[in-house]
């Protein structure tokens, strides 16, 4: 075990995050026999926990969100990885060594941090979907589509997340109306002929949604807007999913990183930021596909190389 010379102990790797990348980079950096330390605030598996089922992980045909993420878990549990449930308020970088800080007041002191904090779900800013939250406005059609069981639902977005829980929320719904702001799909082609022939998905192109209204009981309809003639009505539903992409969790990223104009950690190709040490991976890290598969990629790159980092640092 390495101390500071005031007597603080010094970590191998901080892993902040625990979706696929960091659960990945836990286990490689345990292989790889780092002093390793994860901490996750929710549940293990990240926003994996929100997926119905998953169909494009590696060497699984079909597997729910939820037991993916267990299995990330008990892999990791295998290697010894025990995650801290904590929140990280901080990441101060340092010239021999970073500081985590946690909300707690703790401290820890570490050679190298991966940063995998993931994204969360981009909203409308429309009137009404703030104060419907909770109430008919969801971001996640596995926490909540069973409360429209035989509803009317509005989905709104075009890409895989969008196509994906409008075939969810098919299977529990009366009918879904998706509403998409331009005439064609940006999801993969799979979901796109899947949705398309789906009989109870209906689908609204050049459509905006511009707000929710609702009563004391919930969300009774929405507001929308055709793009091409701007008319405006009133359509009736029971429930609003929005799945119109992704923000990068970035609050913790120091001051002076090197991001994008979107807010994502611009980083090399062993997923190095522009901070010594300190790495980005999975959502948070600026990148051409978002997946599973290429977070836990991310994982495994991030961790090799902290495992150089430390090695030379300590040599
Ligand atoms: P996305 O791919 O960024 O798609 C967002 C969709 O929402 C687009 O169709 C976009 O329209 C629309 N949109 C954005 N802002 C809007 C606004 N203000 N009003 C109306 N519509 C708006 O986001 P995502 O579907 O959440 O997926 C995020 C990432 O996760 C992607 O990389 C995706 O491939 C990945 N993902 C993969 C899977 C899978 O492989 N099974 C499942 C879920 C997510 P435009 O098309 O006009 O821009």
């Amino acid at each position: 075990m390495e101390m500071k010379e005031n007597g603080k102990r010094i970590r191998d790797l901080v892993i902040v995050g625990g979706g696929p990348g960091g659960i990945t980079a836990a286990i490689y950096a345990m292989r790889a026999a780092l002093d390793t330390v994860l901490i996750e605030q929710g549940a293990t598996g990240g926003q994996v926990n929100n997926s119905f089922e998953v169909e494009n992980w590696t060497g699984t045909i079909r597997i729910s969100g939820a037991e993916l993420a267990q299995k990330f878990a008990d892999h990791a549990a295998s290697y010894g990885v025990r995650p801290i449930q904590a929140q990280v308020v901080n990441v101060e970088p340092g010239l021999d060594c970073h500081c985590v800080h946690l909300l707690d007041g703790t401290r820890i002191y570490c050679r190298t941090v991966i940063l995998a904090t993931g994204g969360a779900p981009r909203k409308l800013r429309i009137p009404g979907e703030e104060e419907s939250y909770g109430r008919g406005v969801s971001y996640c059609a596995v926490c909540d589509g069973f409360f429209f069981r035989d509803k009317t639902v509005v989905v709104v977005g075009g890409g895989d997340s969008a196509t994906e829980e409008s075939l969810y929320l098919a299977k529990i719904a009366k009918k879904v109306i998706l509403v998409h702001r331009r005439d064609s799909f940006r999801a993969g082609m799979i979901l796109q002929k899947r949705v398309l022939s789906e009989p109870k998905i209906e689908v609204l192109w050049h459509t905006v949604v511009k707000g929710v209204v609702a009563d004391q009981q919930g969300v009774t309809g929405v507001r929308l807007q055709s793009v091409k003639n701007r008319e405006e009505r009133l359509v009736a539903t029971d429930g609003l999913f929005i799945f119109i992409g992704f923000e990068p969790n970035n609050a913790l990223v120091p001051a002076g990183t090197k991001m994008n104009a979107d807010g994502y950690v611009v980083t090399d190709e062993k997923c190095e930021t522009s901070i010594r040490g300190i790495f980005a991976i999975g959502d948070l890290r600026e990148k051409y596909a978002r997946q599973i598969v290429t977070a836990a990629a991310d994982g495994c790159v991030a961790a090799l190389a902290a495992a150089r980092y430390v090695e030379r640092e300590k040599s």
